[in-house]
């Protein structure tokens, strides 16, 4: 049975999807796709041999070797250029996601659409789609085994079309889809966020050097903040 977390990531891809999953592990994602649609085809990335075995194995216990291809290597690294029209990276930290992302973005001319899970740091992802034209057409948070998870869903077009222009900042850092929503996990993520930035601003104060700007930044994400808990 599939994560809820990567039912939700496959749910936003359309139908005949070819797409690219980028650190793949057991290619447990395109399985599922596939094994759902019979038009959906991909590539199962991963740099890790561990992983990439177990991907093979996977997929022919499946039956899928024709319409999975599992590589092994960095990144985006293993596609060709123009080669997918979908990328998904799950299950990494946000600037992974990105650096992954902008080292390969030459092979992004045809992707019209990347769903991006960062287990953390979901900021340094929004911000790298705003910056490089994918419009982030939409968010969904989830709780799953006591985590939460944000999901990215960004498309080519235009990236400041979900922002509004008095509060980019905000909404970069928080999510412009999730702050409108509201979800139960959103309020849950804010509240554990709020603690830790309360608790880092008390010892940045104490701190032999004080650090001014990293004072005004803490003060401002803890209002913020605080907007949503309202
Ligand atoms: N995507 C799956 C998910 O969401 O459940 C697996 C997530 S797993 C925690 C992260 C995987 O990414 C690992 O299998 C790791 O080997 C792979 N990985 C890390 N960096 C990578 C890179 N630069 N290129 C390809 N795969 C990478």
């Amino acid at each position: 049975q599939l994560s809820k977390r990567l039912t939700h990531v496959a749910e936003n891809l359309p139908k005949g999807a070819f797409f690219a999953d980028i650190g793949s592990d057991h290619a447990y994602l395109p399985c599922y796709v596939c094994l759902n649609d019979p038009s959906a085809q991909a590539i199962a990335g991963e740099v890790n041999q561990g992983p990439y075995t177990s991907a093979l194995k996977e997929v022919k216990d499946r039956g899928l070797e024709d319409r999975i291809d599992v590589r092994l290597g960095d990144g985006l690294q293993v596609l060709k250029e123009n080669e997918v029209h979908q990328i998904v990276i799950a299950g990494m930290g946000g600037p992974l996601i990105r650096d992954i992302l902008e080292r390969g973005k030459e092979k992004l001319s045809e992707t019209e659409r990347i769903i991006a899970q960062p287990n953390i740091d979901a900021p340094s992802v929004r911000r790298w789609f705003f910056q490089n034209g994918y419009d982030l057409v939409d968010e969904l948070i989830l709780e799953e085994n006591g985590h939460i998870y944000e999901i990215l869903v960004g498309d080519r077009g235009e990236p400041a079309a979900s922002y509004d222009s008095s509060h980019v900042e905000k909404q970069l850092w928080l999510g412009p889809h999730l702050l409108k929503k509201a979800e139960r996990a959103f309020n849950t993520k804010c509240k554990s966020e709020l603690e830790k930035k309360e608790y880092v601003l008390s010892q940045v104060k104490q701190a032999t050097v004080v650090n001014e700007d990293k004072i005004t930044q803490l003060q401002k994400e803890i209002s913020w903040l605080k907007e949503v808990l309202e």
